[in-house]
């Protein structure tokens, strides 16, 4: 029983008394799960057509939004890629009810060396709006800290990244000492920490200094003894963020789950490789380096969650189209199992896991007095994890979302995008048009 957003009752058939004059809502023979909740999404600068800064509006961020919640997503956490402003304004229009039904967004101010961080699609959106914090030193990196503390931001994420070592003014990627010091203050003002790290002696250096949330899987080598001993000892939240790298699901032909929301020819440029984020087509054969990566994952999934690593939903959705909002936590759900979590398992980490990152309570499960947030589908996800694709509505707050209107949007809006930003397509030119040269 639901009233006003909440569930007030839930039980077996005839236990629960209606009041007069509810709505009642047949659901027999369906399934019901509570929403998902996503702590690693990145938000605004896709437009499917072109990715950009000058995508960046709340426009644009709430179609995102929506986009997440057609697919059974109720939250949605941008990591450390929105300007601290905007990110406010846009969280405070979205409680005082400004928008319509979408995921909830949440967001995590970022944090790198001067010059480096994010992906070279991602800098193009986050160095022209200094959404990430560029600090050098502990000192540095604790002042950061103190003035997001006194914005009451709650979550902050820094980029630990060979990639850092070869390009951005210092030439390097944050040292320990930096994001040691990075932690250690957050944490002394209750503030959760996210570590982008992508490599073993990384993994374990941060995972050493306490970072509460892992993001990303060892996919190019094998985790060993010493690595598991840490992940013991530590137990961080754990968001593997896998699926990014592995080939599009479109791939494999048909596939109405995915095309339903992207024109006809955005499908066409993701099956050729033509995303902004370059990626190779599908008529390209996998590479013996894909399969071993596929090896290196089969290994380390297991052993993260053996040593106690507390998986988390996370996509990194929002750098290419081939795995964009919402139907990419369908397919890293779906990783999971094949790397060794039970489907149950799968679903704690996408739907109630994700509320301790996020430090809320009022989502996640189905109970008395949670937010009704959850979606209906037509086949049980316990028994097969591609079940929760056979999606048949999804209610946020209650309230059932108008998934026919929101497709027709979507395809729509790109549509119109197109129109708009033809001039910005040539032929998917390496960087975006708008792109600043950032770095020498
Ligand atoms: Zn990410």
């Amino acid at each position: 029983m639901v009233r006003n957003g909440h569930i007030t009752a839930i039980g077996q058939k005839g236990s629960i008394k209606a009041p007069a004059g509810a709505a009642r809502v047949d659901l027999t023979s369906k399934t019901v799960m509570p929403a998902m909740n996503n702590i690693h999404i990145h938000i605004g600068y896709e437009g499917y057509v072109s990715w950009s800064v000058e995508n960046h509006t709340p426009e644009n961020v709430l179609d995102h939004l929506e986009r997440e919640a057609f697919y059974g997503v109720g939250t949605a956490m941008a990591m450390g890629d929105q300007p601290v402003d905007f990110a406010f304004k846009f969280q405070q229009d979205q409680l005082a009810g400004k928008f319509p039904p979408a995921a909830r967004f949440f967001f995590a101010a970022g944090f790198a060396p001067p010059g480096g961080g994010p992906d070279a699609l991602l800098i193009q959106g986050t160095t022209p709006l200094h959404a990430v914090n560029e600090v050098s030193t502990p000192d540095e990196a604790v002042a950061a800290v103190r003035k997001l503390v006194a914005r009451k931001v709650k979550e902050l994420k820094f980029w630990v990244d060979n990639r850092d070592n070869s390009r951005g003014s210092t030439k390097k990627k944050m040292p320990p000492e930096v994001y040691t010091a990075l932690i250690e203050e957050a944490h002394k003002h209750g503030m959760l920490v996210h570590a982008h790290a992508t490599n073993l002696q990384d993994q374990k250096g941060v995972v050493k200094a306490g970072v509460d949330v892992l993001v990303h899987t060892l996919a190019a080598e094998k985790v060993d003894d010493e690595f598991v001993a840490i992940l013991q000892a530590k137990r961080p939240y754990w968001a593997p963020v896998m699926g990014l790298g592995d080939r599009s699901e479109l791939c494999d032909g048909d596939n109405p789950f995915i095309e339903q929301v992207l024109p006809d020819t955005v499908i066409a440029d993701i099956r050729a490789g033509k995303t902004w984020l370059p990626s190779p087509p599908c008529s390209q054969p996998a590479t013996a380096q894909f399969a071993q990566r596929e090896e290196n994952l089969k290994y380390n999934f297991p052993k993260y969650i053996a040593a106690g690593a507390r998986i988390v939903l996370g996509t990194d959705a929002g750098v290419s189209a081939k795995y964009s909002y919402g139907f990419a936590e369908h397919h890293e759900l779906g990783m999971y199992v094949r790397l060794g979590l039970t489907p149950a398992e799968a679903i704690i980490a996408s739907t109630s896991r994700p509320t301790e990152v996020l430090r809320i309570k009022d989502t996640g499960t189905l109970a008395k007095g949670k937010r009704a947030d959850f979606i209906v589908l037509n086949a049980n996800p316990v028994e097969n994890i591609r079940n929760t694709r056979e999606i048949d509505s999804v209610y946020l707050y209650g309230a059932k979302l108008d998934r026919g209107a929101l497709q027709a949007k979507f395809r729509q809006a790109l549509v119109d995008r197109d129109a708009t930003q033809a001039k910005l397509k040539k032929d998917y030119v390496a960087h975006p048009p708008s792109s600043r040269k950032l770095i020498d």
